[in-house]
Order: structure tokens, then sequence, then C-alpha cells
């Protein structure tokens, strides 16, 4: 049972990294406790929990670190300008001040930026790592004090193709509309770019069943941790495979094609669920039309994987699904696939080839999206979001704007309309019509952002830059004003899972002397401009008031409190999954949370599920002579997102302490680079550095490269900031390199 311990004592708690959240408990650590190079102020040991069932990753297990990171950031500091009688700018060095200075030349800022160029010239960017209780907190201070359209967050950059794909076919989007634990019972799994065995190992553990059944299909262009699991490929299969599944490797930016195909066979060779069809799904036939031009031949010829092997995955789902009386089958996507500029298409492929096979809405079947980031499903739910409002409501929708309005006590009419999603938000600062002041909050965009060097350009354009954090990030020692603030294990909070399970973030630790909560910046902010808008400071008081937001959305919390989350734990419980209602349907009996959704119908006008026509462009930035190799980047295990909390972690540092350019020895052969050699890549945006690192688990005409570092090595300098067109997610996964020896090394 969980256990909610007073400040300082210890607590059950999550992880703070990634969106398994998986369950940790944390006590205050002995002062004999070795410290590896930093201080930790608590030790950590894994707790059982749905997610992650008592396990935890190397990031999970050295977490306490961060409480101690020696370049902690404990006063605000601030940056001089000067200028000159020419008129030139001259920026200073980033200096310690006070609150009170601080925030003074904040509000200062904003109230001349505003007066001069208009409400919208302030822009706020988010984070997928906020509790839902500051994201929340954080889209009322942009809506209701700023009143600036430009709010959007880093979870563009992960999660909104799969987002835009679900809300099209559902009407709803929960990463996984199921628990995790179901998919221990299915007969197969099709995982389509997602490596969850190095980003989020304990969930290896849910696919235990399907890889003994032999079900377990990997699409990545690499052969990850993940793709071994299948055991395909190697002689008696991968080490603890028992027998084997497939692993397909496409050409990057071709794995709609792999899915159109399934989609040709499912229906060629009538093993599509037409009664489930019939009655659960509109918009088949434009897609049985669409999909009758991708036969397995044809698609072979685009993304390199046999016809045979495209007949044999698609009869694998087949048997695999109730229709046919198999156990269930699941079709997931990571962000392999969904960062694309067909990410969107991409997705929906997907979603049309579960529905085909009458997966989603049946208990032991469905898809999903693996969503990364720690609150990435949370953030996207509460109103951080450019086109959103808290309920996951749409910010165009007149009944959604009179609710929300009304909780926050303001005019619906003041509220202002959406803003531009992330990349063209930073693409547009200090442009001439664009925001000439930023706010960041729990993003690092000079490391995560694609065609980072641009950004960096632009953030250096603005008249102010305001970054909230607990270290020096690289975007932090860009800003004109840093203002510190309490993470993980020093504040009290909630965060919603992969799985739309809303669980408790709790404080063990007294935060270091001078940082405060976001919630109290937000707070302090609105006072200072003026805003007679309240912001509570107790998160358990602003979950409340998110939850009457919340109430009638599609993420409705309006049944969940703090106080209820405490004792569903205490009790035991598996969690609360999101919409849990104020008043359950049956009435009496508080709801009970909706661990499975769609059973009954899904959140569509009509009740049934869309499905879309899609078809197949191509990546905007394909290889070509001078470009001709394929560059693909991901993470490690080591290292979390931009790397800003987990390079300060001396073991993981340790473990693996900069960027590498993982190659085929077959195209180092033809290269002239030899394993551990400097190699240089070059895109149309620039170029960066790093050693080889020979693998024969990578295609011989791609490239790999992890994005958690800066400098030379900061693989986003050359990734392109091309978007997909309906979600606005930048397309990481893909893009044309030319690779060469590094005569600067
Ligand atoms: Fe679990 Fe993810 Fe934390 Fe690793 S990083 S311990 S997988 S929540």
């Amino acid at each position: 049972p969980g256990r909610a311990a007073p400040s300082g004592s210890g607590a059950d708690t999550h992880c703070p990294y990634c969106a398994l959240q998986c369950g940790m408990s944390l006590t205050p650590a002995p002062p004999e406790v070795p410290d590896g190079g930093a201080s930790p102020r608590v030790v950590v040991a894994p707790r059982e929990f749905p997610t992650n069932k008592g396990g935890l990753c190397q990031k999970g297990w050295t977490s306490a670190s961060l409480l101690g990171a020696s370049d902690r950031l404990t006063v605000p500091l601030v940056r001089d300008r000067a200028v000159d009688a020419a008129g030139a700018v001259t920026r200073g060095e980033l200096r310690p001040a006070t609150w009170d200075e601080a925030l003074g030349r904040v509000v200062r800022g904003i109230t001349a930026i505003q007066a001069e160029s208009g409400r919208d010239a302030v822009a706020v960017f988010g984070g997928g790592g906020l509790t839902n209780e500051k994201a929340y907190a954080l889209g009322k201070l942009a809506r209701t004090v700023l009143r600036t359209a430009n709010i959007d967050y880093n979870g563009r950059f992960c999660m909104a193709s799969a987002a835009a794909g679900a809300n099209r076919a559902f009407g709803a989007d929960r990463g996984l509309p199921f628990p995790l634990a179901d998919l221990a019972g299915a007969d197969a799994v099709l995982l389509l770019g997602s490596n969850l065995a190095e980003t989020m190992p304990p969930a290896v553990q849910h696919l235990a069943g399907v890889r003994e059944r032999a079900g377990l299909v990997v699409v990545d262009p690499r052969r990850t941790a993940t793709a071994a699991l299948t055991g395909a490929g190697e002689a008696g299969g991968a080490a603890g495979a028992p027998s084997q599944g497939l692993h397909l490797q496409p050409v990057p930016g071709t794995d709609l094609v792999v899915l159109l195909a399934l989609l040709h066979v499912v229906w060629a060779e009538g093993l599509a669920d037409e009664e489930y069809l019939a009655a659960r799904v509109s918009g088949v036939d434009d897609v049985r039309r669409a999909v009758a031009a991708w036969w397995p031949e044809r698609a072979e010829t685009v993304c390199g994987i046999s016809a045979d092997e495209l007949r044999r995955v698609a009869r694998l789902l087949a048997a695999a699904s109730p229709a046919r009386g198999g156990r269930g089958a699941y079709v997931l996507t990571g962000r392999g696939v969904e960062q694309s500029t067909q990410g969107t298409a991409t997705v929906t492929a997907a979603i049309d080839l579960a529905l085909a096979l009458g997966l989603p809405g049946r208990t032991g079947s469905g898809y999903g999206a693996i969503t990364g980031q720690g609150n990435g499903q949370g953030g996207r739910e509460h109103g951080q979001k450019a086109d959103q409002l808290p309920g996951y409501r749409t910010i165009g929708d007149p009944a959604a704007r009179a609710h929300v309005a009304g909780v926050w006590g303001v005019d619906p009419a003041s509220l202002p309309g959406p803003g531009r999603p992330a990349v063209e938000l930073l693409r547009s600062l200090g442009t001439p019509r664009g925001p000439r002041a930023l706010l960041v909050h729990g993003s690092n965009v000079l490391v995560s952002a694609p065609n980072a060097t641009y950004v960096a350009e632009r953030l250096d354009a603005l008249d102010l830059l305001v970054v909230c954090d607990l270290v020096p990030s690289e975007t932090a020692l860009r800003a004109d004003v840093v203002l510190p603030v309490t993470q993980w294990a020093e504040e009290e909070g909630t965060m919603t899972s992969l799985e739309g399970r809303v669980i408790r973030r709790r404080r063990a630790v007294t935060p270091p002397v001078g940082v405060r909560s976001e919630l109290w910046v937000f707070a302090e902010l609105a006072r200072r401009l003026g805003s007679t808008v309240p912001f509570p400071l107790d998160p358990a008081e602003v979950f409340d008031e998110l939850a009457r937001a919340s109430a009638g959305g599609v993420a409705d919390y309006s049944g969940l409190s703090h106080a209820r989350l405490d004792a569903d734990e205490a009790a035991g419980g598996p969690g609360l999954f999101w919409p849990v209602p104020a008043v359950s349907p049956a009435g009496g009996e508080a709801h009970p949370g909706t661990p499975r959704l769609f059973l009954d119908r899904f959140r569509t006008p009509d009740g049934r599920a869309r499905m879309v026509a899609v078809d197949h462009v191509g990546p905007s930035d394909d290889v070509r002579p001078d470009a001709p190799v394929y560059l693909v980047t991901g993470r490690v295990l080591q290292h979390y997102q931009s790397g800003a909390q987990t390079r300060r972690v001396p073991e993981l540092d340790r473990s693996v302490p900069g960027p590498s350019v993982e190659m085929h020895p077959i195209l180092g052969f033809r290269l002239g680079i030899q394993d551990g050699d400097p190699v240089r890549l070059t895109s149309a945006r620039g170029e960066v550095r790093a050693p080889a690192r020979w693998s024969d688990k990578i295609r011989p005409d791609t490239v790999f490269m992890p994005f958690h570092w800066s400098g030379a090595g900061s693989v986003n300098r050359i990734t392109t900031d091309a978007t997909d067109p309906v979600s606005g997610m930048p397309e990481f996964k893909v893009c044309a390199v030319a690779v060469a020896p590094d005569p600067a090394s």
C-alpha cells in the first residue's frame, strides 16, 4: 500500500523521468551513503506498481542524485543589457539577483512589450514533465493574465501526431486506452517505432506472454534492444527469447508503406473483421479502396520489407484477433513512426489496421501510443497546448470556453484563440510579427528542438527570455532572467501515466533555500501584473480547480482529488484512470475510473470509430547525391530527453558521456571510417561531429545519433524543422546527411 509521508520523512512516489512513472519509495539518506559524486538526499527503492512491477531502470535507480546536483540553481539570475550610442545592444553575463529584482524585471518587460506590440508578443513554452497542477496553472496564466494566444509546449515534439490520429479516429486521445498490463494476455503485438527496452525497460515485463507465443513484431530500422526481444534473425533466438517473432527493418521514412501493405493483405486475404467494421466503424470503403494500390510486392520496392514478410505479419495479427479466435492483438506506435511529416498519416494507418482487425474498444486488444515524457499524457490535457483548454477541450469550442472561463471567473470573450504550434512558435520568435518575449517552463529547447542552431538565433533575437529551471540548462544559460524552481521529490502534485492513470507525486525532502515552486511564480506574476484572477499555491487546491475545469471534458478529472488518490493508493487500489466524473453513472458510489476506453462506443458524435484513407508521400528531406545517408535520432538507456537532468547524474554520465554515430561496418568501409574514428555529419542545416560506433544492427544506408547533448555533437543542430501538416510535429526521425571522416579532429 502507498503512504503519504510528511515532508522530510520520505514518501512513496514515482520516478522523475519517463511516462512509465515507475513506483519508487524515497527515504532520507543516512550520512554514510556513498554519493558517487553527487549528494543524494534520499535513497531510492523500487516499489510495486502496476506499470513497473517492482522494477526500475538505471535512470530511476540513480535519480536521487538529481536532488544533489552540484550546479543546482538556488538564486534567481538576471542578465543586464546595455545600448551604446549607435544603438547596438550588448548582453552582459548572468548575475545573481533577488526574487524581487528578477520578477520585477520580468513584469516590466512583459508590460512594456505588450503595451508596444500587443498581448501575443509575449509567448509561453511549457513542458511534458510538469505536474498536472503546473501545466494547468501555466495555461491559465497564459490565457487569463498574459492573455496571449502564443502558448505551446515540448509535447508537440513527441506526442502530437499520435494525439491527432487518435482524436480523429476515436474522438479521444489517451496514449494507451487500456492498462499496460493488458498486453500480457495478447497473442500478438505489432510495435512500430518504439525502443521501450531501452527507454522504459521495466515495461518489457508486459511483453513476456506475447514473446512466449512468438507474437512480437517490431518495426524499426535498427535492431534495437526491443527488436532483439523478438528473437528474429538470431540462431536459437536472442537470450531470453523462447521463440521467434519478427523484426522488420524498413527504409527510414517508409513505415506508412508497411502499414498500407498490411492493410492490403488483410482485405485481399479476407482477414478483416467485417462484422465489427459494419457495427462500429465508418469510412471503411475509402480505406479499402486506397490500400488496394499497396500490394506487398509494390510496397517491398519502397520500404525494403519482403512481400512474404509483410503477408506473414498480417496473417499473424489476424490469427491473434478475437474475430478469428485469438487471445487478442495490439498495434502500438512510438516516436519512431510519429516524428515524421507523415506522422499523423502513419498513426492513422496503424489505427486503420487495428480497426480492420476489430481490435480497438475490445478488452484484450487495441491500438495505443507509447507516450514518452513523464507527464506527456497529463501535459496534453490541461491547457498548455496551443489549441486546447483544460479537460482536453478544444479552445475554439464556445461551450468549452464558457465552462473554463466560468471556473476562472473571467469573460469567455477575453480568452485568446488558438496560437502557433511549437515549431512555428519558435521559428517566429523575434521576427517582425512574432513574439518579443518568451517564458520557458520545463523545457530545454536549445537541445531538444529541431534545427536547434536556428532556434538559438531566434532566442537571441528576443527582447526578453525568461527560463524557470532546476539547473543551468543550455536554454537557461541564454536567458535574460532565470528563476530557480522546485523539482520532483521536493513537491506535491499529480502526474498521469502513459495509460491515463492519475498518480500522486509526493514531497520527500525540503527544497533548497532560495528555490520556489512554479505555482508560486505564476501567482506572483499574476499579482504583479495586476490580475485579480486567483492562483492558489497549494497543489491540492490547484488540482481541485483543475478537476472542476475538466468536468464534462474528454479528460474528466472531476471525481478526483489528492485525498481520493491517496486513499485509493493506501487501500492498495490499482490507481484511477480518466475519465473519472464527479458523478457515478450508477449514482451512489464514487466513479471507479475508466481503465478501458471505448468498450461500448467511441467518443465520436455517432459513437463509431472513423477510418481515414491516407497515402505515402515520403520524407521532406530525402536522400540525394549530396546527402546520400538517412539520419535517424533517438535515445539511449542512460539519458532522458535533452539530458539536462541525466547528464548531471555522475553514474549515467560516466556510462555514456557523449554522443556517437552508429553506423554499419559496410558504410564505414565504403567511407573509410573505422570504429571510433571522428565523423562529421552534414545536412542542409549544418554539421555535427562525434565518434563513429560500428554496429551491424543498423541498416547500411542509415546512421543513428542520440540527441541528449549540446555542443558539436548536438544532433538537433542538423535535424529538419519540417512538420506534419496536421499535428505540427517535427520530422526528427528522418533527414538526409552526408557522412565523412572529420578532418578537424
Ligand atoms: Fe521507470 Fe522510466 Fe524512470 Fe526508468 S526512467 S525508472 S523506466 S519511469
